[in-house]
């Protein structure tokens, strides 16, 4: 069976209004001297404050729905985007949703977190606990929801498995379709790579199309090495559901650089600092810390440095709530 049909058989539940556009980055492009620049537009994915998220979720509540689970669970820190993005889901799919953070209170509700205060979900604060024990605690929350009569669905490793990864395949069939019915010539395509459940969906998709793209993967986060780790697992994950196999070497199938990541998630570098004003200023499109700023800058400089020639595209992945909480 091809992957669209294999896609089109997985249940999803109908969120974001798809496909998100590509623009044009005209003034990127006069202050590069490069050719043609586009961005992927999935900061548009029209719930909360937009972003990535919302494709995993497109899967993760169609899993969730199927089993006849009635209450989203998901945890991370106080201003993730998961987090923020499952709180409109869950509202938006008639469903409870329960969030569990490992960072301590806030003492005001800014950024993400005052949009999960508007949508009135129970929120745990665990102080700052690892991730390890966090996930634990979420299971535990899950069994004590069973307990009392409720249909938990869990949402784990922040979406990055291989049912959430699902949305970044999905995402690559709409790329290529639309890169048809729009008649552009980009070649090479750009993602950040945190998790790299967006890697893995983009890489497993790309492959199994034929390699319409050249796809380059910068780490935020990790080294080349355990970002690769990570995205192969979560390809092997990928292959389970679909049942089709992915039959490539990581290598050959993705440029993962981890040249631009600085000191690691959410640490920022002097570029990546810049990037965020100097992409507002130049292009009225804001940008936040943790990922879409790092991977412009690795997207700039690969076209600065000659390391590509041939029209290009970046994925805003989003993460705009979370910009109000980034600046003290
Ligand atoms: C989670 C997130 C990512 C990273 O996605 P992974 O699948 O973990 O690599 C990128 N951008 C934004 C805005 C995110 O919230």
């Amino acid at each position: 069976m091809k992957l669209q049909e294999v896609m089109g058989r997985l249940p999803r539940a109908n969120l974001a209004p798809l496909p998100t556009p590509i623009t044009r980055l005209y003034n990127t492009e006069n202050r590069l001297q490069y050719r043609k620049l586009y961005l992927k537009r999935d900061d548009l994915t029209g719930l909360g404050a937009g972003g990535n998220k919302v494709r995993s979720l497109e899967y993760l509540i169609g899993h969730a729905m199927e089993q006849g689970c009635d209450t989203l669970v998901a945890s991370g820190q106080d201003q993730s985007n998961l987090c923020a993005l499952t709180a409109a889901a869950a509202a938006r799919a008639d469903m409870g949703c329960v969030l569990i953070h490992n960072s301590p209170k806030p003492d005001a509700n800014r950024g993400n977190r005052l949009l999960n205060h508007i949508l009135g979900v129970e929120t745990i604060f665990l102080d700052n606990t690892p991730q390890a024990e966090r996930e634990q605690f979420a299971q535990n929350y899950c069994r004590q929801l069973s307990a009392k009569g409720r249909r938990p669905y869990l949402i784990e490793n922040g979406a990055t498995t291989g049912r959430g990864a699902l949305g970044y395949v999905h995402a690559m069939l709409e790329l290529v379709k639309q890169r048809k019915e729009q008649d552009l010539s980009i070649r090479h395509l750009f993602a950040p790579g945190g998790n790299g459940g967006i890697a893995a969906g983009l890489i497993y998709g790309n492959a199994l199309l034929g390699f319409p793209f050249k796809l380059h993967i910068i780490s935020v986060e990790d080294t080349a090495a355990v970002l690769s780790a990570h995205i192969s697992d979560t390809i092997h994950q990928i292959e389970a559901i679909t049942g089709l196999p992915f039959s490539h070497t990581l290598d050959q199938a993705a440029d993962i650089n981890d040249a631009y990541r600085g000191e690691g998630w959410a640490i920022p570098t002097q570029e990546s600092q810049a990037e965020v004003l100097r992409f507002a200023r130049d292009e009225g499109i804001f940008i936040e810390h943790v990922y879409t700023a790092k991977l412009m800058v690795g997207f700039t400089d690969y076209l600065k440095s000659g390391k590509i020639d041939a029209d290009a595209c970046a994925i805003h992945t989003g993460g705009f709530g979370a910009l109000f909480a980034q600046y003290p």
